[in-house]
C-alpha cells in the first residue's frame, strides 16, 4: 500500500511508502481472535506495532498470531478475571522490553437474544451479571492494569470498543445497553484521573458489523436456534451468512450504498491509539454512518 504522489504537472511519480503510524508501540487487543478485534490486530500489526492478542478462544487466537508472524503473540485471557488481565499485561511487558503503549478493550458479549431474555419483565439475573462482568468489569480491569503499566513511562492510550448501544436504547438486551453505557462512563472517569499521568482514554462505538457476534444474535432472534443452542458460538460464519447480515444492516443504515466492515472500526481505533489523536481524551467516537443522528431510527 502506498500514497500516490504527484509532481507539479499532475503526473504520477514513484509512490512513497504508507507511513507506519504505530511504529515501535506495543499493543494489547482483548477479544482479538476474531471479528472486530481481529481487524484491529491486523491493522495495528500493519502499522508496525508488536501486538498481543488476549482472548478466551485459544484455537483462533493462536492461529491468527502464527499467521501474522513473530510480531504478534497470543495469551489466553478472560477479561472478567483480574489475574488473567494482569497476566496478559505482564506477558506484553516481559516480551516487549517493559513497555505497553496501547490497550484495546474490545472483548465483549451480547447476551441472550430471545424475546424473553431481552425483556425487562423476564430477563435472567445470572445472565445480566455475566454480560456486565465481561463488558464493564472487563473494561475497568483492563484500564486498571494498562494504566499501572503505562504510568511509569507517562504515556499511553486506552481505547475501548463500546457500541451505538452506549448512546441509544432499544438495540440489545438491557445488560448489553447498560454495559456499553458503563464503558462511556468509565472512559470519562478514567480520562479525568489518568490525564495527569499522560494516559489518554477513549472509546469507539460501532453500528452493526457482520461478525460472528451479530450473526449469532440474528439467528437467535429469528428463532433458528432452540433453547439448547442459545450459547451457540459461530467461529467462522459462512460467506452467505455474512452477506445476509450485511444486507440487514445496510437496510437499517443511514449511509446508503456502503457496507460497514470490521476494518472501518479498526481505523477509528487506530486513530485514537496513535499520536495523531494526542489531545483527544474522554471521547466516544461513534462509527455508524449517521444512524444515531438520524430521526429514521431502527424500529
Ligand atoms: P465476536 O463475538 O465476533 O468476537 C468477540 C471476541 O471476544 C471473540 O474472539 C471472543 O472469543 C472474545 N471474548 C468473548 N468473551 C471474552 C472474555 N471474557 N475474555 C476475552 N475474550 C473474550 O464480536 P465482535 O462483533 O467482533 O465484537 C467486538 C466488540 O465490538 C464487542 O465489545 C462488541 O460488543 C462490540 N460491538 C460489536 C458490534 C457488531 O455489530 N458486531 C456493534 C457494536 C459493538
Amino acid at each position: 500500500p502506498s500514497h500516490h504522489a504527484w509532481d507539479g504537472n499532475g503526473a504520477a511519480v514513484a509512490p512513497t511508502p504508507m507511513p507506519k503510524r504505530l511504529e515501535g508501540k506495543v499493543a494489547i487487543v482483548t477479544g482479538g481472535a476474531r471479528g472486530i478485534g481481529e481487524a484491529i490486530v491486523r491493522l495495528f500489526a500493519k502499522h508496525g506495532a508488536p501486538v498481543v492478542i488476549a482472548d478466551i478462544d485459544g484455537a483462533a487466537g493462536e492461529a491468527l498470531a502464527s499467521a501474522l508472524g513473530p510480531q504478534v503473540s497470543f495469551v489466553r485471557c478472560d477479561v472478567s478475571v483480574e489475574e488473567d488481565v494482569k497476566r496478559a499485561v505482564d506477558w506484553a511487558l516481559s516480551r516487549h522490553g517493559g513497555r505497553l503503549d496501547i490497550y484495546c478493550n474490545n472483548a465483549g458479549v451480547l447476551g441472550r437474544q430471545t424475546r424473553a431474555a431481552k425483556s425487562i419483565l423476564s430477563f435472567d439475573a445470572g445472565e445480566f451479571d455475566r454480560v456486565l462482568r465481561v463488558n464493564a468489569l472487563g473494561a475497568a480491569l483492563g484500564m486498571k492494569h494498562a494504566a499501572l503499566a503505562m504510568a511509569p513511562r507517562r504515556a499511553g492510550s486506552i481505547v475501548s470498543v463500546a457500541s451505538v448501544a452506549s448512546v441509544l436504547g432499544g438495540l440489545g438486551p438491557h445488560a448489553y445497553t447498560a454495559s456499553k453505557h458503563a464503558i462511556v462512563g468509565l472512559t470519562k472517569n478514567a480520562a479525568c484521573e489518568l490525564g495527569a499521568h499522560g494516559i489518554r482514554v477513549n472509546c469507539v462505538s460501532p453500528f452493526g458489523v457482520a461478525t460472528p457476534m451479530l450473526i449469532n444474535a440474528w439467528r437467535q432472534g429469528h428463532g433458528d436456534a432452540d433453547d439448547a443452542d442459545l450459547d451457540l458460538d459461530i467461529t467462522v460464519p459462512s460467506d452467505e451468512e455474512v452477506e445476509k447480515m450485511e444486507e440487514v444492516v445496510r437496510g437499517l443504515a443511514t449511509l446508503k450504498g456502503t457496507t460497514l466492515r470490521p476494518r472501518d472500526i479498526a481505523e477509528a481505533v487506530l486513530f485514537l491509539a496513535s499520536d495523531e489523536s494526542r489531545y483527544i481524551s474522554g471521547h466516544n467516537l461513534v462509527v455508524d454512518g449517521g444512524v444515531t443522528t438520524s430521526r429514521n431510527l431502527i424500529g
